[in-house]
């Protein structure tokens, strides 16, 4: 037998069709995972001088809230040069899961607009939201957010999602990151250092001199 006979043997026939269907459907699953992957926004732009001083106000806003022992993270809601609404870290005090800075100054925004809409506003927040946030955002149509430092343990917007530009939900957002990414990184930098300090004097306060085991 040649061997162009043994390529058109009955064997070949039948391994031949199906590595070609595994192979195109490896190729087609991939297009579909290109397909579903979320791109970043086109319009990311620079921030305006408007915008860093809007930054400046979150950033005063941060400091407020950690001298409440809040998270220092604050946001300021605006239109053209007015501010429509700004707020810092609730959530201790008012022990609201939900009360981040930019959630408040949002939903504050829409009590006195007297409008969930929001396409004309824009938000400066010092920290890059999280989940929760970036999904408020994205409901409440925010045309512009302006943020400050990246969060690599909830950011939304860029490092762990992309919930505000990803183009499969109905609003994208015009996106400006890193504004002042420094002092607001340092704030929280600061503020979680002097916690962990704190923490520690307050178990090495509880531990009886002779053993770490506390009895009640
Ligand atoms: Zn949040």
């Amino acid at each position: 037998m040649s061997e162009t006979h043994a390529h058109n043997g009955p064997k070949r026939e039948a391994v031949l069709p199906t590595a070609a269907l595994r192979a195109l459907s490896r190729w087609v699953k991939r297009l579909t995972i290109l397909r579903s992957t979320p791109r970043a926004h086109p319009t990311s732009g620079r921030a305006t001088e408007r915008d860093l001083r809007m930054m400046r106000r979150a950033l005063e806003l941060a400091r407020t809230s950690a001298a409440a022992d809040e998270v220092p993270v604050g946001a300021v809601v605006y239109r053209g040069d007015e501010i429509i609404a700004e707020a810092h870290n609730l959530r201790e005090a008012v022990n609201d899961p939900t009360g981040h800075a930019e959630l408040m100054a949002i939903r504050r925004a829409a009590e006195r607009l007297k409008t969930w809409r929001l396409s004309d506003c824009s938000l400066a927040v010092t920290l890059e939201p999280c989940p929760m946030c970036a999904g408020a955002i994205v409901q409440a149509r925010l045309g512009r957010l302006v943020y400050g430092a990246t969060d690599p343990k909830a950011g939304a917007v860029h490092t762990l999602y992309n919930l505000c530009s990803d183009r499969r939900l109905n609003h994208s957002v015009e996106i400006i990151a890193g504004v002042l990414a420094e002092e607001a990184g340092d704030l929280l930098k600061a503020f979680f250092r002097r916690r962990r300090a704190e923490k520690k004097a307050d178990r090495d306060d509880d531990r009886p001199p002779s053993s770490r085991v506390r009895i009640r």
